[in-house]
């Protein structure tokens, strides 16, 4: 396995945004739109414009993703190999056991994750020795040196106290498509059950990490939507990670078309403009994506990467091909809980 040989910086450098870049929470959907189908090189050179005004260092998070529950969940996700209902060949599996978990992490620290995130394939958390586990999971993961981050589904006032009090620093709970896109790729659930489980998270300190998903059939005018609705909440979510649909045998959008680069681009882009201080993650889909795409996502403004092997069940570069990627570009990655942007 390679190791980042790149510098990193230690000290604390989260940088303010610059006076003449004001945090806006009031953006119109027929704005957010005509943005993203602007012209593709202006709409790259201003997203880089404004990412270089903020992220002066321009340093690239690595977070590495561990599946601690797969399977069996009861939710009907189009998109998701994981739902009970979708014949993927993805089996129910238990909890991971904490050593497991652990062993995972330290892995992943050797290989230059600065950030841990645990998902499990569940509809909500329920109070138990199961959640019990998952707070044990998140102290340990602290204990290595990486900032935890969880995927759990629902979870209530309570519980994000609780992830918190063991030390979480972020929640991840996408709101996956806009709203008026929503019914169509899940029933299970509202929009508002998610934006609740957003507030819950928000109240008890922890960071938020939201985004979503394209290429499922939605217009521009719905990824508007999901950006506004992203950045129109009262603090923008400190990460947003953008999704490429990975289209899997058995699920209800197998036969969706993979999203072209330049959508990509645009919807990175367009999220780095309308909230310059969140790590804008390249996440599910970087599979299918050449260097030379991925490394147009990071002018477009992406400075948060999903490494390792597996991205919960569907496949991601490993950690060397990402690590050559990086060396080869001069991309330095970043510490733990260092190099951020002021708070809003
Ligand atoms: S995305 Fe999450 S909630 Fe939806 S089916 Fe998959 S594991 Fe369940």
């Amino acid at each position: 396995m390679t190791t980042f040989t790149g510098h990193a910086h230690t000290a604390h450098e989260r940088p303010a945004p610059p006076a003449e870049l004001p945090l806006r929470h009031d953006w119109t959907v027929a704005e957010v739109k005509a943005l993203y189908e602007s012209p593709l090189l202006d709409l790259v050179y201003r997203a880089q414009s404004v990412h270089r005004a903020v992220w002066k260092e321009n340093k690239v998070q690595l977070a590495s993703l561990l599946s601690i529950k797969t399977g069996g969940c009861p939710e009907d996700c189009s998109y998701c190999p994981q739902a009970a209902r979708h014949d993927t060949g993805v089996k129910a599996e238990k909890l991971m056991q904490l050593d497991e978990v652990l062993s995972s992490a330290k892995q992943a620290k050797d290989a230059g994750a600065t950030r841990f995130c645990m998902g499990a394939a569940w509809r909500e958390v329920k109070d138990g020795p199961q959640f019990d586990s998952v707070l044990e999971m998140v102290k340990g993961v602290k204990a290595i040196g990486l900032e935890a981050c969880c995927t759990l589904g629902m979870i209530s006032q309570t519980q994000a106290k609780k992830l918190k009090a063991a030390g979480l620093d972020a929640y991840n709970h996408n709101l996956d498509t806009g709203e008026s896109h929503y019914g169509d790729i899940i029933s299970t659930r509202t929009y508002q059950d998610r934006l609740r489980t957003l507030s819950h998270v928000r109240e008890a300190g922890i960071e938020v990490c939201s985004g979503g998903i394209i290429g499922m059939g939605e217009t521009v005018e719905q990824r508007a939507e999901l950006l506004v609705a992203l950045a129109n909440q009262p603090k923008h979510p400190e990460s947003v990670p953008v999704n490429a649909l990975v289209a899997v045998e058995g699920t209800p959008l197998e036969k969706q078309q993979p999203v072209e680069v330049t959508e990509m681009v645009r919807m990175i882009a367009t999220a780095r403009l309308m909230m310059p201080t969140s790590m804008v993650r390249l996440s599910a889909g970087r599979m299918q994506m050449s260097e030379e795409a991925q490394l147009l996502c990071m002018l477009a403004g992406a400075n948060s990467l999903f490494f390792g092997d597996k991205l919960l069940t569907t496949g991601n570069p490993a950690y060397d091909s990402d690590m050559a990627l990086l060396q080869k570009a001069g991309v330095k990655p970043l510490l733990p809980s260092v190099d951020k942007p002021a708070a809003q």
